[in-house]
């Protein structure tokens, strides 16, 4: 690690403290060790019962439960009918798995420029990069502030496109009222210990739509039905099956269902301490000039998943890499979410060039994720302000 950047000083943090972490109570241990103790490790009664708990939760008529946010992304790309040659619609600034998942399915992620205030792929700039071999719109829900759903599904009906809405920071936010996860064809969640709920690994795919209902059922697992009405041929018993399309095995365990089960319990108390935080950081934040605060669009009553904290370049004797080394400096362990996806290696072998999402590409070079996680104290809050506020002072122009 670098030499403390303020000379002299002592660390405001004596201890150190990182950008998240997940809560897990007695009552988590407790499920999971039911589960430990029960017929059913996978496939069983939890699995259910917690696609019940997601539709009762977001309003969404059917929810798909499997192993991870990826693997969500995956089968509802797969659901969407995205293919070989087809075109994906996504944001830079997300996960690599956002724009992966049309890359499994033969298709071309193409990259939307974000809005460069709130950070979400820009409507506009979705309509101007739709073409004949667009299939899907994969919009990011990035910190957990929904993306602008209403111009989106506004483009994606006009052009009969499908609006995926990777939701892996949604959980747990509204938009115009209604939960994310009932709103676009289909919503990924993602329950990595990072995210708001976790399950270890985890994610779902949730929809109001009975036919793509159906096709993630399959593509979770193997493509293989036991539903007669699918069949081609006559069963030769009970035992029988069917494999009708080529799935994978994205199941969930009875293991992670349990405890996610038990994680949603506390969503409201997740939430409550998660806006409580935000709000403190947005007030002390918001009164620098040397910083921008992420604006937050009236439609959203958000769950904030990560706290991006962007400094005002030209306001500071430091850029982000010095900033992030000085909070480490005062025990303040932060991350950057994220680099833009296409300047990855791999995206640019594929003949993706910097310079595609300029809003992007000047967010990457500003931004810090600070601590933010329902476990932190009101003094971890407080010092990681104060840490900040050290830095700021002390390198401001
Ligand atoms: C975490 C995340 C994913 C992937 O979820 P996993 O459960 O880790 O596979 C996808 N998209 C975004 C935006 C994420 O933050």
């Amino acid at each position: 690690m670098e030499k403390p950047a303020i000379e002299g000083g002592t660390p405001v943090r004596e201890t150190p403290i990182f950008y998240g972490h997940q809560y897990i109570d007695e009552a988590d241990i407790q499920a999971v060790t039911e589960v430990l103790r029960s017929d059913y490790l996978t496939c069983g009664p939890k699995i259910g019962e917690l696609e019940k708990k997601l539709c009762a939760l977001t309003g969404a008529k059917y929810a798909v439960v499997c192993a991870n946010g990826t693997a969500a992304l995956h089968i509802a790309a797969l659901s969407a009918g995205v293919g070989e040659g087809d075109e994906v619609i996504t944001t830079p600034i997300t996960f690599a798995a956002s724009a992966n998942c049309a890359l499994y399915c033969g298709a071309r992620p193409v990259f939307a420029d974000i809005d460069p205030e709130t950070y979400n792929i820009d409507p506009a700039k979705v309509e101007a990069a739709v073409t004949p071999r667009t299939k899907a719109v994969v919009a990011v829900d990035y910190t957990g502030q929904s993306v602008d759903l209403s111009p989106l599904m506004d483009i994606c009906k006009k052009h009969g496109l499908t609006l995926i809405e990777d939701g892996a920071h949604v959980i747990g936010t509204t938009y115009k009222g209604q939960p994310n996860g009932s709103i676009a064809d289909l919503t990924t969640f993602s329950f990595h210990p990072v995210k708001t709920v976790t399950g270890g690994e985890g994610g779902a795919v949730l929809t109001n739509d009975e036919t793509l209902y159906q096709k993630l059922l399959l593509y979770r697992s193997h493509g293989i039905t036991r539903d007669e009405t699918l069949m081609e041929h006559e069963p030769d018993g009970p035992w029988y099956y069917e494999q009708i399309a080529l799935g994978y095995n994205y199941r969930m365990t009875d293991i992670q269902a349990a405890l996610l089960i038990s994680q949603l319990d506390k969503l409201p108390m997740f939430r409550a301490r998660r806006k409580e935080i935000v709000k403190r950081y947005d007030e002390a934040f918001g009164k620098m000039p040397e910083l921008f605060v992420q604006r937050e669009i009236p439609e959203s009553d958000t769950t904030r998943h990560l706290y991006i904290l962007r400094i005002v370049p030209e306001k500071l004797k430091i850029d982000r890499r010095r900033f992030f080394d000085a909070l480490a400096a005062e025990n303040v362990h932060c991350n950057v979410h994220y680099i833009p996806t296409y300047y990855f290696p791999y995206y640019e072998k594929m003949g993706y060039k910097r310079g595609l999402c300029p809003n992007a590409e000047k967010l990457y070079e500003e931004i810090v994720s600070l601590p933010l996680y329902y476990a932190m104290s009101g003094e971890d809050v407080e010092s990681v302000i104060r840490a900040v506020e050290k830095i700021v002072n002390y390198y401001r122009v």
